[in-house]
């Protein structure tokens, strides 16, 4: 069957979605801002450059809100998160509104996509650890035992953005 990028409205992802962006005092940007996110999920089994993509945040060109009323959208790559955790699938998406980038100017809103190589980012790293992507035995996950305090390394954070993809 052809690998087709199909995306459906997926309300488990909004409920994620929504409710990291109401707690989370780093995405109090998008809290405060009149952005609408569109969460879907694809069974597109993507991926670029050749790196599985998990996830991706993309901004809504103008020209098509016509047809998709959103600011952003975030589409989740099922086939690619197979063996996720819904921890993992929680941060993914944390991952992910972190791209949402909302500047104002001449007190309008401004969106755009930021990218990996910005401090934001450190914080999922420094919070849940380099490799929280990786898929691990659901039954052998015991997210008391990791170890989530570490710091990492400057180089640590940087591979970990290296193998990143979404
Ligand atoms: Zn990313």
């Amino acid at each position: 069957m052809a690998d087709k990028d199909r995306r459906t409205i997926n309300e488990q992802y909004a409920a994620i979605g929504q409710r990291l962006i109401e707690t989370e005092e780093i995405l109090e940007q998008i809290r405060n801002s009149q952005a609408t996110i569109v969460f879907l999920s694809s069974q597109h089994k993507k991926i670029e450059s050749g790196k599985v993509v998990h996830a991706q945040c993309e901004k809504i060109q103008d020209k098509y809100k016509w047809g998709l009323p959103a600011d952003f959208t975030i589409t989740v790559f099922e086939p690619n998160c197979i063996g996720f955790t819904q921890e993992q699938l929680e941060i993914l998406i944390f991952h992910e509104l972190l791209h949402v980038r909302i500047d104002y100017k001449d007190g309008e809103e401004k969106y755009s996509i930021n990218p990996h190589d910005l401090e934001d980012f450190r914080y999922i790293i420094d919070r849940f650890g380099s490799h929280w992507d990786e898929v691990k035995d659901p039954n052998e996950m015991d997210f008391s035992k990791m170890d989530l305090e570490s710091v990492n390394t400057d180089e640590q954070i940087k591979q970990n953005l290296d193998h990143l993809n979404c």
